[in-house]
């Protein structure tokens, strides 16, 4: 469409495009009034470690429970938050959250668990971003192994060298790197070691397609291969079968998440959701 603009290059958007940019326009500025108003909460979802089941630790997830619109998943607003610059702030807030309520489980002595934390591109690309890591922890008092900071392919290579950067100190802090949704990018191999990851996590689309599909199959043990290869663990997300679990295990897959063990769930909610699966196992 772009070559029939011709000399008088009028911008020639669709009322589909309009809409979307409108929403995106009025998300903006609703998450902005969220971030200040108490909208936003975290939900965790356990990881469970094959060889014995035990919960290893937790996962951080966002949600946003807004009064015009209910509960809208991350997937919707953090496109539209990266797009405004707002991640390092709602990262911040997200880190800060995390952080305070893992210090919480460590209190309440309910086990060992690492909370994992989702970081995007704007967030690990500031030259401060494992300073603010190591200030967050000083200030909850938290263990640097008691936080894993998950990382996709595209956030790294935004900036390669601002990243690597990063990861440098953030692993020297003692923070666990996880490199999440493997598999969906260009996962270039090369950088894999260079970047301190120490975990891969297989990205649920490949796992939802276990083990109907062949080359689902075939990437999973691939990527278990790889992971073990160069010395880091291998997660499962998006687990939902007990064929799924039984297969990944086989694979040599070290620990699994997913629906079939838990759904997110509220900070508060995990303690009772603990003592209920501990029983069971
Ligand atoms: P992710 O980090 O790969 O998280 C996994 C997503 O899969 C989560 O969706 C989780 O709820 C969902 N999931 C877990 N188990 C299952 C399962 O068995 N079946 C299915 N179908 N889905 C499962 P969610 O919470 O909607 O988050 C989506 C994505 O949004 C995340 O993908 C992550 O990339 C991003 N995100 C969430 N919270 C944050 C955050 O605080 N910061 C940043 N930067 N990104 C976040
Ligand atoms: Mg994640
Ligand atoms: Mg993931
Ligand atoms: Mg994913």
């Amino acid at each position: 469409r772009a070559k029939q603009l011709g000399r008088d290059l009028v911008c020639e958007y669709s009322t589909d495009d309009m809409r979307r940019m409108e929403d995106r326009r009025m998300l903006g500025i609703r998450l902005r009034h969220a971030m200040q108003h108490d909208e936003l909460h975290l939900v965790y979802q356990p990881e469970i470690r094959s060889s014995d089941r035990a919960v290893i630790g937790f996962e951080a997830l966002l949600r946003w429970n807004s009064p015009e619109m209910g509960l809208v998943m991350p997937e919707r607003f953090i496109p539209v938050a990266e797009g405004l610059g707002l991640m390092p702030e709602l990262g911040g807030w997200v880190l800060d959250h995390a952080c305070a309520q893992s210090r919480a489980w460590m209190d309440a002595g309910l086990g060992d668990f690492f909370v994992a934390v989702n970081v995007s591109a704007q967030q690990i690309q500031r030259g401060n971003f494992a300073e603010q890591v190591a200030e967050t922890l000083r200030r909850h008092g938290l263990p640097a192994d008691r936080l894993e900071l998950e990382l996709t392919e595209s956030a790294l290579l935004e900036n390669v060298d601002r990243a690597l950067h990063s990861m440098q100190q953030l692993s020297a802090l003692g923070v666990h790197l996880s490199f999440d949704d493997f598999g969906t990018g260009y996962s270039s191999l090369s950088y894999l070691r260079q970047f301190h990851v120490d975990k891969l996590k297989i990205d649920k689309s490949f796992v939802c397609d276990i083990p109907r599909d062949a080359s689902s199959v075939a990437i999973a043990h691939t990527v278990v291969a790889i992971g073990h290869q160069l010395h880091m663990t291998v997660i499962a997300e998006g687990v939902e079968t007990a064929e799924q679990a039984q297969l990944l295990i086989e694979m040599g897959c070290d620990a699994l998440q997913g629906y079939l063990f838990s759904r997110p769930m509220k900070g508060p909610a995990v303690a009772e959701w603990l003592a209920d699966y501990q029983v069971e196992a």
